[in-house]
C-alpha cells in the first residue's frame, strides 16, 4: 500500500512571530522555516508503516513555493521514499490545498493519506476533512492511534472528554494529532541521502485546479502585552483586590 503524506513548510515553532508593520500578516522573510510539527509525526506514522511491512512506499507532497523542496528533503530524511512538489507562488487556502491533493490523489492512487490535524501558521484545521469530502473517502481527524488491518484501519481519535474508536475502510483519509507517535530526528546520513531521492515538481496551474483566495485577511494584530503582576501582603488584601479592582468576585 502507498502512503501519501502532506507537508507543509511553515514558521518553526521555535520562532518568536513579528507580525508585519503594514499589518498584512506576519514576517516570514529572513525568518527560519521548518516542516509543520503535526506533519512531522504523519510522516513518522508512515515511516513505521513502512518499517513495519504494512506500507510499500512513503510519498511526502508539499504545495508552494521552490522552498518547499527543503521541507520534502526533511521527509525524505526521516524515511519518506519520494517527493513530490505541487508549485506555485500564489497564496493557498485550505480549499485550494485540499483541491490539489485530491489531484496529486487521483495520480498516484494512494491506499492511505496522512496530513497533520493542522498548520501552525494558518491554524485552519480543515484540509484534511476538506481533503475526504472532495475524495469521498473515509476519514479519521485526530488520531492519535492508528491500527492497520486488511483493508480496514482503526483510529483511535481524541476527541473532547476522552477517546473515539472508529474503523475506517480504506483507502482514507488520517489526520495526526499530537500523541499519535514521537517523531525520530534526522540522521546526518540519512539527510544525506535524502539528497539523491527523487523530487518530482508539478505546476500547481497544469492541474486545471481552482486557486482563488476564498477569505481576505483585513487584519493581524499582536496579542495584548501581559500587564506585570503584583504581590499582595495577605488574603485580606487579595479579597478587596479581586472584589474592588478586578471586580471579579
Ligand atoms: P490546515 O487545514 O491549514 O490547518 O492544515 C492541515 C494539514 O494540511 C497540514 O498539517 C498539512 O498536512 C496539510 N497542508 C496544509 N497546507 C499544505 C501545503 N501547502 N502543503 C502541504 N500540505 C499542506
Amino acid at each position: 500500500m502507498k502512503v501519501l503524506v502532506a507537508v507543509k513548510r511553515v514558521v518553526d515553532y521555535n520562532v518568536k512571530i513579528r507580525v508585519k508593520a503594514d499589518q498584512t500578516g506576519v514576517e516570514t522573510a529572513n525568518v527560519k522555516m521548518a516542516m509543520n510539527p503535526f506533519d512531522e509525526i504523519a510522516v513518522e506514522e508512515a515511516v513505521r508503516m513502512k518499517e513495519a511491512g504494512k506500507a510499500t512506499e512513503v510519498v511526502a507532497v508539499s504545495l508552494g513555493t521552490p522552498a518547499c523542496q527543503e521541507t520534502i528533503r526533511y521527509a525524505m530524511a526521516l524515511g519518506a521514499d519520494r517527493g513530490i512538489l505541487v508549485q506555485t507562488d500564489q497564496e493557498l487556502q485550505p480549499l485550494a490545498v485540499a483541491k490539489l491533493l485530491k489531484a496529486t490523489v487521483e495520480r498516484e492512487d494512494p491506499g492511505l493519506v496522512i496530513l497533520g490535524k493542522q498548520a501552525i501558521d494558518d491554524d485552519s484545521n480543515q484540509t484534511g476533512q476538506m481533503l475526504a469530502a472532495l475524495l469521498d473517502w473515509p476519514q479519521g481527524a485526530f488520531a492519535s492511534k492508528v491500527e492497520l488491518g486488511d483493508g480496514e484501519m482503526d483510529v483511535i481519535r481524541e476527541v473532547d472528554g476522552g477517546l473515539e474508536t472508529v474503523k475506517l475502510k480504506l483507502p482514507a483519509v488520517i489526520t495526526a494529532d499530537l500523541r499519535l507517535n514521537e517523531p525520530r530526528y534526522a540522521k546526518l546520513p540519512n539527510i544525506m541521502k535524502a539528497k539523491k531521492k527523487p523530487l518530482e515538481t508539478i505546476d500547481a496551474g497544469e492541474t486545471g485546479v481552482d486557486l482563488e483566495p476564498r477569505l481576505v485577511t483585513l487584519k493581524v494584530n499582536e496579542p495584548s502585552q501581559r500587564q506585570a503582576g503584583i504581590v499582595v501582603e495577605s488574603v485580606s488584601e487579595l479579597v478587596d483586590k479581586l472584589r474592588n479592582e478586578a471586580k471579579v468576585i
